[in-house]
């Protein structure tokens, strides 16, 4: 790798820009301790840049990404641009075009569970003693989402409407020997979710796994179908690792990964492509209805910056000094707003607090 290692942020609309801000003072901090010079260049994206230019997605913003080593995503939408036909609005006019010109096939969200939160948990007690740490990677540019031909047809009583699920092995090779990867920095094992009872893509899902397996001799690979794994989620999550899926299986199954946790606001995310070029962003959404309120929780931004210092600069002991001084926040009584269990040493903070608290917490 060369010394200097170009990071794109797009901070985007609604908490983006005041999260990102957050994200940015624990870089300041961990800076010192990375073996790479880090330039960091701002582009504006999503509604912010219809505003500024009448355009999602600007040329010098998709240039900017281009010409960078990891982009640090926001996020982008709002009820501002509502009003546009959808494939010029923030979504699908910038972060979809994004993930597409670059590739970005293989989404990585880890979903794992803070002790001191298990009160915002939906699940009981006796589920969360054995607690979770779940790695949901999604195929995320092929499948039924992008199968063609799709549309509707005739009117009235007959009308119909149609989808297409397709996969080719290229495809579930290269999302494959992606989680094979990571088991094995992980508990070697994965659980694949299909449903091959019924589904031709599935059965072929399922054969060629099977075949790359055989590279990865270490790691345990298992299938699970999607109606009971969604069951198992609920019942038993501490049996998973990690849980590979396609796209409208993982859809399905990384918000429920989310929601079990209890909060969508700690919960970071990567999308990679061919070469590990990686856009990592939270997994929820702009907030607008908290936006400008500086109470949004910045943890999930923080982490996709943990997660950018650990797969894309393999400075796996920064990332965790990270990860360990947002546990020690948690652990002290600190809660946003959204974290908040109403627990007597509970101290609510803003975003700037929790920002420099974490910040000042790393040692
Ligand atoms: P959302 O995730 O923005 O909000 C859902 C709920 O979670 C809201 O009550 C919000 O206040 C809360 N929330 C989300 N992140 C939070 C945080 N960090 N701290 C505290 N609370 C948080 O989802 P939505 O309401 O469906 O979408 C709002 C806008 O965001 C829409 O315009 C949508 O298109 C866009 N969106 C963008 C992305 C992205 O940029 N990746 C993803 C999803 C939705």
């Amino acid at each position: 790798m060369s010394n200097i290692f170009k990071i794109a942020i797009l901070a985007g609309d609604g908490i983006g820009p005041e999260v990102i801000k957050q994200a940015m003072k624990i870089l300041e901090k961990v800076k010192q301790y990375l073996n790479v010079k880090i330039i960091l260049d701002e582009y504006v994206v999503g509604g912010a840049a219809i505003d500024l230019y009448g355009n999602t997605l600007p040329k010098k913003t998709l240039y900017g990404c281009e010409q960078s080593n990891a982009i640090l995503f926001g996020s982008v939408g709002g009820p501002k641009w509502d009003y546009l036909p959808l494939n010029k609005r923030p979504e699908k006019g910038a972060l979809l075009k994004i993930r597409k010109y670059f590739n970005l096939f293989a989404n990585l969200r880890p979903s794992f569970f803070y002790n001191e939160l298990s009160i915002l948990s939906p699940l009981k007690e006796k589920i969360l003693k054995k607690g979770f740490n779940i790695m949901c990677i999604r195929e995320l540019t092929g499948g039924i989402y992008f199968g063609q031909p799709s549309g509707r047809k005739k009117k009235g009583i007959n009308e119909y409407a149609f989808d297409t699920e397709i996969y080719s092995k290229f495809e579930i090779e290269r999302i494959g020997h992606i989680a094979f990867k990571i088991a094995l920095k992980r508990k070697k094992k994965i659980c694949s979710i299909d449903k091959a009872n019924v589904l031709n893509t599935s059965i072929l899902w399922r054969e060629v796994l099977i075949n790359i397996s055989k590279e990865y001799k270490s790691v345990k690979l298992e299938f699970m179908y999607i109606d009971n794994a969604v069951m198992q989620l609920m019942k038993n999550p501490s049996q998973f690792d990690v849980i590979l899926c396609p796209n409208l299986f993982g859809d399905i199954i990384s918000d429920q990964c989310a929601m079990i946790t209890g909060s969508v606001g700690n919960l970071p995310s990567v999308s990679f492509n061919q070469d590990y070029f990686g856009l990592y962003e939270p997994s929820g959404g702009s907030a607008p209805d908290i936006a400008g309120k500086n109470i949004a929780n910045p943890i999930a931004q923080i982490l996709s910056l943990s997660m950018l210092i650990e797969y894309s600069l393999k400075e796996y002991n920064i990332s965790k000094k990270i990860n360990d001084a947002i546990k020690k926040v948690l652990n002290r009584g600190y809660r946003t707003l959204d974290l908040s269990t109403n627990e007597i040493n509970e101290k609510i903070v803003n975003t700037e607090d929790m920002g420099t608290l974490i910040m000042e917490s790393i040692i």
